[in-house]
Order: C-alpha cells, then sequence, then structure tokens
C-alpha cells in the first residue's frame, strides 16, 4: 500500500497572526469582549478586570511584536516558531494529525 502523500498540511492557528493595521484602540473595539467582571482578550483569552490593564495587555502582548504564533488547541501565544512547537510537543504531543515538523514549515 502507498503511503500517504507527503504533504505539509497546513493546521489552522499556526499561522502567525498579522497585526500591522492593529492599534489598541481598534483592538478594544474588535478583539476584547466587555463583561461585568471585566474585559476579555478575544485574541488569546485573558481576562483582566481594568480597562486600563487591557490596554496594556494589547499593546505588550499583541502590538510590540512583529508577529506572534498562535496554539491552534489551547490558544497560548507564542512570539515564535520555535517556542511554539515546543509547546506543541511538549503538551500536545499525543494529538493526531499535528506533525509539528512539517507543519510549521511555510
Ligand atoms: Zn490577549
Ligand atoms: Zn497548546
Amino acid at each position: 500500500m502507498r503511503a500517504k502523500r507527503d504533504s505539509c498540511l497546513p493546521i489552522s492557528g499556526l499561522e502567525p497572526i498579522e497585526q500591522e493595521q492593529w492599534s489598541v484602540s481598534n483592538l478594544m473595539k474588535d478583539r476584547v469582549a466587555t463583561t461585568e467582571k471585566g474585559f476579555i482578550c478575544l485574541i488569546c483569552g485573558s481576562s483582566v478586570v481594568h480597562e486600563a490593564s487591557m490596554r496594556r495587555h494589547l499593546s505588550d502582548i499583541h502590538l510590540h511584536s512583529h508577529l506572534r504564533y498562535r496554539c491552534p488547541l489551547c490558544k497560548k501565544i507564542y512570539k515564535n516558531k520555535n517556542s511554539l512547537a515546543n509547546h506543541l510537543y511538549s503538551y500536545h504531543k499525543d494529538v493526531k494529525g499535528l506533525d509539528i515538523n512539517k507543519c510549521i514549515c511555510r
């Protein structure tokens, strides 16, 4: 029997998050949910109580870096492909279809 094609399967979420047109205020509008308990960052799922903390979070975590990589499974954000690959390898090694070495090649 023939082996399956050895192609690089894209895994959604492994693409770098582009953020060139982002600014704290449009992230606050588009990517932050407001709840009774505070603010939730829809990009990474973090929640904070104060708007000011959310602004700082957006700025520190999502704007002040060139690109971020997000784990498709638990949505943690890593600042480079290698950290994400390490994370995937240590936490999601058993997940079927997640072949890190093949799938983060771009
Ligand atoms: Zn966030
Ligand atoms: Zn993960």
